[in-house]
């Protein structure tokens, strides 16, 4: 069901272990699906909308005539919801306003000097296309990771895209919550040609500044190519679950969370991290019990038995932590009995959820923190979704005359120092008329 990969008493024996490459990773990567997305891409930059259409006909088996959901079907959508999953998105919406609203931040005001003046102003990026994944699940959870901290940030135009299921829309969950969050501007359209019809527009769709939202390997892929072109988010894509845990943690519990990110795609990775192995017969032995049970268990069983999937056995607690910040999970549970004190010393996670009462299923739709993070290690230099994805910072310079005259001899000096006297001049003529 699940690999084992063993490291205990390697260290002890001399060895120098490099964590990075020894946690399972998966074979096909984001390098290798550019070249698949390559050619979609360049067909939607020479031929926009029938590009987009063709390859949503070849991939989502849908012909699609009208790449623009119309307004009444999101009205309608919004109409026909279950109260019942109305109510639990109210609720999902409101924790998630909360937490960006906290998080916005303010211009920040400096005077470096007397009279010189230097603002940050936080500035919205001015049009976002928000890519809401809808191949194997049809993720409408992730309007909402995607569209509230846009809307706290203040972007002026949001756009979705997520592609067309059977009858030529999105699923009507997620237009459902386009309606709730006021998005009028949504397009049947998923995998690379949403992301290169955001990224260069296409008849009826104006080019967009910014893309983010999670996605499967050819949307990443598809993002990581025009990045430049665009601005991205981080790079979201198959799911990933790292469990560091020790022999208080429950095996039922870290199998089902082993379980509820694999059921998101068989290139899902759900490894567990720990010193013991009672732990780890008793999580496999769940493993194989709680997935026969699953809707899903087909799926499940091909990410759980990947190359990408596994249980590492460490010396202890300690080699451990290096494991999983090593692996730089998107999104990494600790229960041990320190669990608390452990989460401190975590440098490189998508997110952290610490104890037996934080799971990750819970981050994924109701906790207040985003589920837009980043996979395959990206974690080690990029950030999840948040309002601050949103924002530019722009420094705003306001000196007064006196201010200027005060450093010209430094400004000067420094141009002279770079060979660049044009610089100084442009200092020195305003106080030699
Ligand atoms: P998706 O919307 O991401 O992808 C579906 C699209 O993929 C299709 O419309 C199609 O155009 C394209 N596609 C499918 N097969 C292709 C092929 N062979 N070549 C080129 N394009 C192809 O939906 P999905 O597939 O269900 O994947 C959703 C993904 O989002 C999962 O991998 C899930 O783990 C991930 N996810 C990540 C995060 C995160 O924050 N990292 C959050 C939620 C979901």
């Amino acid at each position: 069901m699940i690999r084992r990969v063993d490291l205990r008493g390697r260290v002890a024996a001399g060895e120098v272990l490099d964590l990075q490459a020894l946690v399972p990773r998966a074979e096909f990567d984001v390098e290798k699906a550019l070249d698949v997305v390559r050619p979609i891409t360049e067909a939607v930059r020479h031929r926009g909308a029938d590009a987009i259409r063709e390859f949503g006909a070849k991939f989502d088996h849908v012909a699609v005539t009208d790449l623009r959901v119309p307004a009444e079907a999101l009205k309608t959508a919004l109409e026909e919801l279950d109260p019942a999953i109305r109510s639990a998105f109210e609720e999902s919406i409101r924790r998630v306003r909360e937490v960006s609203e906290d998080e916005r931040g303010e211009d920040v005001h400096s005077e470096p000097a007397k009279g010189g003046r230097v603002t940050q102003r936080l500035v919205p990026v001015q049009r976002v296309g928000l890519y809401v994944p809808g191949g194997r699940a049809p993720l409408s959870s992730s309007v909402v990771m995607n569209v509230v901290p846009a809307q706290v940030a203040g972007v002026p135009s949001l756009a979705v895209a997520s592609p067309p299921q059977q009858d030529g829309l999105p699923h009507p969950t997620i237009l459902a919550v386009c309606e709730l969050l006021g998005i009028d501007e949504v397009y049947a359209m998923g995998g690379a040609q949403a992301i290169a019809g955001f990224a260069y527009g296409f008849e009826g769709c104006r080019k967009v500044n910014m893309i983010t939202g999670p996605g499967n390997i050819y949307v990443v892929a598809a993002k990581r190519l025009l990045k430049g072109q665009i601005g991205i988010d981080s790079e979201a894509g198959p799911t990933e679950i790292a469990v560091l845990a020790d022999d208080t943690a429950d095996a039922g519990h870290v199998a089902a969370d082993l379980i509820s990110q694999a059921e998101h795609d068989p290139m899902a990775a759900s490894v567990l991290v720990t010193p013991s192995t009672k732990l780890a017969d008793e999580v496999e032995a769940q493993l194989i019990k709680q997935v026969q049970n699953t809707k899903h268990a087909e799926r499940i069983t091909e990410a759980l038995s990947g190359e990408q999937s596994g249980i590492v056995l460490v010396d202890d607690l300690d080699q451990g932590t290096a494991v999983v910040d090593a692996y730089g999970a998107e999104h990494l549970e600790i229960q041990t009995a320190d669990a608390e004190q452990r989460a401190e010393t975590i440098n490189n996670a998508g997110a952290v959820f610490i104890g037996a009462w934080s799971p990750v299923s819970l981050g994924d739709y109701c906790a207040g923190s985003n589920h837009v993070l980043p996979t395959a290690g990206c974690a080690c230099h990029s950030s999840g979704l948040s309002v601050r994805s949103f924002l530019k910072a722009m420094h705003v310079v306001n000196y007064t005359r006196e201010a200027l005259e005060d450093v010209a001899g430094h400004v000067v000096t420094l141009a002279n120092a770079e060979d660049l006297p044009a610089h100084g001049a442009a200092i020195t003529q305003r106080f030699t008329q």
